[in-house]
């Protein structure tokens, strides 16, 4: 048996059984694991709400090598992005980005860059709230963070450059750009035009807390939504319940 601690967002809390609950975080030391608090519905004093989504904690566990799921021993509350959870719209944009992570990420993978990542977009999100230039910015660097960075500097498959927009589409099969003569042997594939991948590369090396000076063109916010969303649900295999919500609730306002 061994003994833990490491910091965590937790992604995902479901009421287990009597009394305890199922718990997904994605931690800084261990990229995303599964766990069990013993007795967390009945002890709200003991837990309250650092066992709810969008909490950053301090998580101590210990595991079992029989067991697949995590203890969690005791978990400390350090931000819990009280500001995201009053606002229904930071609510459903949050909401979001935890569920890319929870759905995109493999279990037991350290990725340290895509936990501030994380935890950076949850401080964004709490302090200005998000808007789809900033989502953009969060989606394409998960991808990267992941191993996934889309490809766009020449054609994937063949490695022709390109000179005109019109020549290009993106294959999330392929993970990234394709010539007009590659992209005739694949299924799928979207439009996006020089800008739009100039907008990507600059989203991928900009500071995310000074993304209000990217401001994405009309094309490149609407290419740029399409690709990234269809690569996104490429590797998942559906649509995000959150993004149902998001839609919901975007009349609202
Ligand atoms: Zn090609």
């Amino acid at each position: 048996m061994s003994q833990h601690v490491t910091d965590a967002v937790v992604l995902n809390s479901i009421d287990f059984g009597e009394s305890d609950k199922i718990l997904t975080f994605y931690t800084l030391a261990f990229g995303k694991i599964k766990g069990i608090a013993k007795g967390a519905k009945r002890s709200k004093k003991r837990f309250g709400i650092n066992l709810e989504p969008f909490s950053l904690v301090r998580l101590h566990f210990f595991e079992k090598k029989e067991d697949s799921l995590v203890r969690v021993s005791a978990c400390d509350l350090i931000n819990a992005f009280q500001g995201i959870r009053d606002d229904l719209f930071k609510i459903a944009h949050g909401s979001y980005m935890i569920e890319v992570v929870e759905k995109m990420a493999p279990e037991r993978e350290r990725h340290p860059e895509l936990f501030r990542l994380l935890t950076d977009f949850l401080g964004i999100l709490e302090e200005r709230g998000m808007n789809e230039d900033l989502l953009r910015v969060f989606e394409i660097r998960l991808l990267d963070d992941l191993g996934f960075r889309p490809h766009l500097s020449d054609c994937v498959t063949c490695h022709r450059p390109f000179a005109r927009s019109i020549d290009i589409r993106f294959s999330p099969e392929k993970g990234g750009v394709v010539c007009r003569g590659c992209a005739r042997a694949l299924l799928q594939t979207m439009p996006v035009s020089m800008g739009t991948i100039k907008t990507l590369e600059m989203a991928l090396k900009i500071d995310p807390l000074k993304v209000p000076r990217l401001v994405f063109n009309r094309d490149a916010r609407d290419e740029s939504k399409n690709i990234l969303r269809g690569f996104i649900r490429f590797h998942i295999g559906k649509e995000l319940k959150s993004l149902e919500f998001i839609e919901k609730i975007k009349d609202i306002k």
